[in-house]
């Protein structure tokens, strides 16, 4: 695997080298079934071995209680910003935090089934931050919360999250689920789609208290019937085979490496040197607040448009791709999700240092 890049995409993103191997070897004939995991039926032996397996690993990595569903759906986590509403306003209204473009459409889509009450919005300040809890006032009858945990677009992360007392915490967690611990019950819901840190794409994945799924109603679309699901164990329909065959083999190298204390301490040391570097000269200029920065996406500018153009084109040509901010930011995106090596962070600060003291 001598001719890897770092991507630093923000999805699909990077996969560990060792992940990438284990599904080499088993690609084409699976443990001597003598066929490949894309071939399988979803109601064989062995592929049903496969998906309790990741189900188990899921719930051991993350610690998620007995009493959270774990559902693989269709549709990454747009259809969650669908189903959520479909499925939890009960009451017909819900508070929602805007800190980043999937926030907003997660809003925007749940005002087609309810009331949204936006609780704070950060568009005018080109969502820098994360607000601080003291600034959140949550209506007293909302059905739910919902907040997106990392901006992957921005570059902004949530530190801590609102106590929301007994109204249900519902978390879009897309781009930093698996990068640190989380105490699952302090969400009523969790969904992240898995083509960042959990393998490629596909679906999303949806962590649900028990109590929060409804009995399975008959006017609710199929595949965004968490009642209806959680009854079939994700077997509706066909689900995303492969894609949770990938999602297993990136528990397991989790689970290899030291679970999800080991990933955040990586991840703290990838993302602290590069702000270090970030804070330590005044040539490119970081997008969030620091009391607000994203493990997971670092954003920042060069002086102008151009030189953010050719910054991505010439770290492109040191095999560090991917740079190109999103368009709503501009600058530089540099995703550094779990298998984003520590190596990768390391010749992207050598390479930011030497064009910037080429300029
Ligand atoms: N939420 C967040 C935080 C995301 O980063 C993304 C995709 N980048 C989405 C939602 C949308 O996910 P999908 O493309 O899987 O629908």
């Amino acid at each position: 695997m001598n001719d890897r890049v770092y991507n630093f995409s923000a999805g699909p993103s990077m996969l560990a080298d060792e992940v990438l191997k284990k599904i080499a070897e088993e690609l084409t004939n699976y443990r001597s079934t003598g066929m490949s995991v894309m071939e399988m039926s979803h109601r064989g032996k062995e592929y049903l071995a496969i998906f309790n397996e990741c189900k188990e690993r899921l719930r051991r990595v993350m610690a998620i209680p007995d009493d959270y569903e774990i559902l693989f759906l269709h549709g990454g986590a747009t259809a969650q910003f669908s189903a959520v509403p479909l499925n939890l306003m009960k009451n017909g209204k819900a508070d929602y935090i805007i800190t980043g473009n999937f926030a907003k459409k997660a809003a925007q889509e749940a005002a087609k089934f309810g009331q949204v009450n936006v609780v704070f919005d950060t568009s005018e300040e080109n969502h820098r931050r994360i607000p601080d809890l003291s600034e959140l006032r949550f209506s007293a009858d909302a059905d739910y919360v919902h907040l997106c945990s990392n901006n992957t677009i921005f570059g902004t992360e949530w530190q801590t999250f609102p106590d929301t007392g007994k109204v249900p915490l519902v978390a879009d967690m897309s781009s930093d689920i698996l990068s640190r611990r989380i105490n699952v019950a302090d969400f009523g819901l969790i969904y992240a789609g898995a083509q960042k840190n959990m393998g490629i794409a596909g679906m999303a994945v949806v962590i649900i208290r028990k109590d929060l799924i409804s009995a399975d109603d008959a006017r609710m679309p199929v595949l965004y019937n968490y009642g209806l699901q959680a009854k079939n164990d994700s077997m509706y329909n066909t689900p995303p085979t492969y894609t949770i065959y990938v999602l297993d083999k990136v528990l397991e190298w989790i689970e290899e490496l030291g679970g999800l204390e080991e990933m955040e301490k990586r991840n703290r040391l990838k993302a602290g040197l590069l702000y270090d570097y970030l804070d330590s000269q005044s040539y490119y200029l970081p997008h969030s607040e620091k009391s607000s920065r994203s493990m997971m996406n670092v954003t920042f500018t060069t002086p102008d448009k151009e030189t953010d153009a050719l910054f991505a084109a010439k770290a492109a040509e040191r095999g560090l791709l991917s740079l190109k901010g999103h368009r709503l930011v501009g600058g530089i995106r540099a995703s550094i999700y779990n298998a984003m090596p520590l190596q990768g962070v390391r010749e992207l600060i050598a390479f930011m240092d030497e064009f910037a003291k080429g300029r």
